[in-house]
């Protein structure tokens, strides 16, 4: 947060109360389209970014993971693979939409069993101490106000031995890939939204939020400082998009 009263919400210093809302106006507005818009976007790579990401979990059978701001539940599905029916998966997601287009969407893929749903806020999450053995956040944790009290309560439900995930958009790593993207993301990409999900400003802000997001440096730093463990990340696509995990001992 940049200060006591305000925040930023895209390039724009908004009351810190406002935020939650703000971001909830963005899910609300996408989730129809939010999938097809992913596979537009991205080219269908972000399947790949979310499949490297569930390879560095290293998730089990049997295991409990929280798929935490799961939205339309792409990780979800990933994850209800490798922990099978003795495990449990929880599709947790702050905004009603993307999680009622995600269990639909779950449901008609004939997964259920070992799924679960939960309406929540990353700041502050109504599940016991010690409770996962997994906690991953996908694209989500650039949307939240408080990213501290996000970090702080992933690691309080995580299990002595589990992991924290954080997929996220990044960085680029050379100036040249920055470029190129920073072009796409201001030009192209709210062409696209403007188009296809008939919100060009949804799209600007996801181009401007993913500019304020820490860098892959300094989210590393604030996954330490609220106890993590072995704490490292994992760029892909240049840095444009960046796997960070750390542990609890
Ligand atoms: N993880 C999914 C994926 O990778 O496709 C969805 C990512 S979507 C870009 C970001 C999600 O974060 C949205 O569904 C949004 O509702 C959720 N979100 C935003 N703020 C949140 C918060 N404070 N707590 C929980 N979820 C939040």
């Amino acid at each position: 947060m940049s200060n006591d009263n305000t925040t930023h919400f895209g390039f724009k210093q908004v009351p810190v109360h406002e935020k939650v809302t703000l971001v909830r106006g963005v899910f609300d507005s996408v989730a129809g389209q939010y999938d097809v818009m992913n596979d537009l976007m991205s080219l269908g790579i972000h399947r790949i970014w979310k499949r490297v990401a569930v390879q560095l979990a290293n998730v089990r059978e049997g295991e409990r993971v929280l798929d935490l701001a799961g939205g339309t539940g792409d990780l979800t599905v990933l994850f209800e693979k490798r922990v099978g029916s003795s495990g449990q998966v929880v599709l947790a997601d702050i905004n009603a939409a993307m999680l009622r287009t995600g269990r639909d969407r779950l449901i008609d893929r004939g997964l259920a069993a070992n799924i679960r749903y939960a309406q929540v806020n990353a700041e502050c999450l109504p599940f016991a101490d010690n409770s996962f053995d997994c906690v991953c956040i996908g694209f989500g944790l650039r949307n939240v106000t408080d990213k501290e009290a996000a970090l702080r309560s992933m690691h309080r439900v995580l299990k002595p031995g589990g992991r924290v995930i954080v997929l996220e958009f990044s960085h680029p790593v050379d100036p040249v890939t920055e470029k190129v993207y920073d072009f796409y993301s201001f030009n192209i990409l709210p062409k696209i939204g403007a188009f296809v999900a008939k919100d060009e400003d949804s799209y600007r802000y996801l181009a401007e939020s993913i500019r304020m997001h820490p860098k892959q440096d300094e989210l590393k730093r604030m996954m330490e400082a609220v106890g993590l463990e072995r704490c490292e990340y994992f760029n892909m696509s240049q840095g444009i998009v960046a796997v960070h995990r750390g542990y609890k001992f």
